[in-house]
């Protein structure tokens, strides 16, 4: 069985949308990409650090979730990363409006023994400098794969620079791809990051789907269009967990594979949204998320005659 190896916040989120607003819930990176990708019956971990202010609760979600906490530091005294986001009336934009790193500023990640000959990484949103250390203690995965975002292109992008340089594949939205290859045209800007070292270049673009690029190739998926849309919070991370857990399942990272990939990253987001959080995926049963497959196989076929 393939070990996948993630890192990224465990987090307090507080969230606005045009449909309600919450207090402090479950959030982070981390937790996100380790429900969706315990869709796929791997062996996964996560490297993280909250503090004891953080539910027990929450801990054991993970763990009930067959996710190995070993790499989950509990910093006596400290706080757990705080972010709140607005979301604008069209849901695909928000206004971040706190960023509280806490016990992530000076978190120095241990990857648990067992997990150093992770085959698939997954470096979640956090720090590059806690990227790239988790990256240093991995022996030779098969793939990595890296999601960021504005905040540290803003705030430590030297650092995240040699992180991109290492890595296989990235995941951002349409606008951090524009803000780090300074490239207005999508195509034109995945050219300029496979420049700066990965091979593939993931841009997701909210409700308008994904796009997968690989030197002149290039696959796009939809995403599903749904009635409902609550929060969009976790959705790229949720189909981030979803795209590499998917590899990992299957082993294959050829750039065939890796459009199926898309689709059942962009399945599993699909229901991220439904609900505020992390609730949707609580209660996700495998039933549903097959059911929702074919939906998605209906929504893009095609018939083709051709003169
Ligand atoms: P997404 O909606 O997929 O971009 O992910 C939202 C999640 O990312 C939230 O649960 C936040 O806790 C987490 N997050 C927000 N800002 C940061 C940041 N600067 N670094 C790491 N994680 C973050």
């Amino acid at each position: 069985m393939s070990k996948l190896l993630i890192v990224g916040t465990v987090a307090f989120d507080a969230i606005e949308t045009p449909f309600g607003k919450t207090d402090k819930i479950l959030g982070g990176a981390a937790t996100y990409i380790g429900l969706s990708a315990s869709h796929f019956n791997i062996d996964s971990a996560v490297v993280s650090v909250v503090g004891d202010d953080f539910p027990t609760k929450y801990l054991d979600l993970l763990k009930n979730n067959n996710i190995n906490i070993e790499g989950v530091e509990i910093v006596e005294g400290g706080k757990t990363f705080f972010w709140s986001g607005r979301y604008h009336n069209d849901l695909n934009t928000r206004d971040t409006l706190d960023t509280q790193l806490n016990v992530l500023a000076d978190f120095n990640p241990v990857v648990p023994e067992s997990y150093k000959d992770a085959q698939f990484v997954m470096l979640g949103n956090l720090h590059p400098l806690v990227q790239l250390s988790v990256l240093e203690q991995v022996n030779d995965p098969k793939l990595v794969v890296l999601d960021t975002m504005n905040f540290w292109m803003d705030n430590s992008l030297e650092d995240l620079k040699k992180v991109i340089s290492k890595v296989d594949v990235i995941t951002i939205n349409d606008e951090e791809a524009r803000q780090l290859s300074g490239e207005h045209s999508l195509v034109k800007a995945a050219r300029k990051i496979e420049e700066m070292g990965p091979k593939y270049v993931v841009i997701k673009k909210g409700e308008h789907g994904a796009l997968l690029f690989q030197e002149d190739q290039v696959f796009f998926a939809p995403a599903l269009p749904l009635e409902e849309v609550f929060d969009p919070t976790g959705a790229g991370d949720t189909f981030a967990g979803g795209f590499i857990g998917y590899l990992a399942r299957t082993g294959d990272i050829s750039f065939e594979n890796m459009k199926s990939a898309i689709i059942y990253g962009s399945n599993l987001a699909s229901f991220c949204v439904e609900k505020f959080g992390t609730e949707r995926m609580q209660d996700l049963s495998a039933p549903q998320v097959d059911e929702r497959l074919l939906a998605f196989k209906k929504l893009t076929q095609f018939e083709t005659q051709l003169h």
